[in-house]
C-alpha cells in the first residue's frame, strides 16, 4: 500500500501573519505521518517559519530551487539552503515555472538530482496543455516529460520520488479533470514509471492529481486507484480546507 500524500501549493500568497495562523490551526489537527504525509510548500521566505512550528505530522516544502551548489545566481535559493532551513519536500518544473520562467525538461531534470543529492524529496510536476488532450497528444507529451525529467536517477531515487499530475487547462480554472480522465492519466505515468525502472518501482512511486482540487470532489479523487494523493494550489490556503483535505485521503 502507498501512503497518501496530500501537498498545498501556496504559490505566492499569503502574509507572514497568515502563515503563522494556518500553522497554529493545523498542528494538532494533521493525522498521524503513519497514515498520510502532510505537507505544506509555502514562499521561500516563510519556509523557516513554518519548520520552526510545524508539528510533529505536518512537513514543510518549498516551490523550486536551483540546480547549482551556490553561485551568482541573484535571486536563486540553493538546494543546501533549503536543507538548512529545515525543508524536507521541494516541488519540482511546475507548469507555471515551466510557462513562465522558462524551466524546461533539461533543468527539470538537473533539479531533480540535486534534490536528491541533498536528501531532498521532489514532487514532480508533469501535465499537458488542453490543445494537446484536444487533439490526442496528451500521453506522448506526458511521456516525453518522464523519460527527459527522470533521466538519470536510480532506482532507489524513483521509487521516493513523488510525481503531480497537473493538467495545464486545469489548473486554476475550475476545471478539474474527472476522476476517470485524471485516474487513467496517473495511470498511463505509472506505466511509463514501469518501462523504464519496472514494477517494484511503478507500484512504489506515489502519483498525485493536481489542478482545481477541492473540497467537493477531493473524496472521489482519492478512491481511484491510481491516485496516491492531491498537489492543491488555491484551495489548500484555509486550513480548514487543508484539514480536510487530508482527512479525506485516509477515509
Ligand atoms: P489549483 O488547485 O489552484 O487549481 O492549483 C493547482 C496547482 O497548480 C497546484 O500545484
Amino acid at each position: 500500500m502507498r501512503k497518501p500524500i496530500i501537498a498545498g501549493n501556496w504559490k505566492m500568497y499569503k502574509t507572514r501573519d497568515e502563515v503563522l495562523s494556518f500553522v497554529y490551526a493545523v498542528n494538532e489537527k494533521m493525522p498521524s505521518n503513519d497514515l498520510v504525509d502532510s505537507v505544506v510548500c509555502a514562499p521561500a521566505l516563510y519556509l523557516r517559519d513554518l519548520v520552526k512550528r510545524q508539528g510533529a505530522n505536518l512537513k514543510v516544502g518549498a516551490q523550486n530551487m536551483h540546480f547549482a551548489e551556490e553561485g551568482a545566481y541573484t535571486g536563486e535559493v540553493a538546494p543546501k539552503m533549503l536543507v538548512d532551513a529545515g525543508v524536507t519536500y521541494v516541488i519540482i518544473g511546475h507548469s507555471e515555472r515551466r510557462a513562465m520562467f522558462n524551466e524546461t525538461d533539461e533543468s527539470v531534470n538537473k533539479k531533480l538530482h540535486a534534490a536528491f543529492n541533498h536528501g531532498l524529496v521532489p514532487i514532480l510536476c508533469v501535465g499537458e496543455m488542453l490543445e494537446h488532450r484536444e487533439s490526442g497528444q496528451t500521453e506522448a507529451v506526458i511521456k516525453e516529460q518522464i523519460v527527459k525529467d527522470l533521466s538519470g536517477l536510480t532506482v532507489e531515487q524513483a521509487k521516493e520520488l513523488v510525481i503531480a499530475y497537473e493538467p495545464i487547462w486545469a489548473i486554476g480554472t475550475g476545471k478539474t479533470a474527472t476522476p476517470e480522465v485524471a485516474d487513467e492519466t496517473c495511470g498511463f505515468i505509472r506505466e511509463t514509471v514501469k518501462e523504464l525502472y519496472g514494477e517494484s518501482v511503478s507500484e512504489a512511486i506515489r502519483i498525485q492529481y493536481g489542478g482545481s482540487v477541492k473540497v467537493n470532489n477531493i473524496k472521489e479523487l482519492m478512491a481511484k486507484p491510481n491516485i496516491d494523493g492531491a498537489l492543491i494550489g488555491g484551495a489548500s490556503l484555509e486550513a480548514d480546507n487543508f484539514i480536510y483535505f487530508v482527512e479525506a485521503a485516509i477515509n
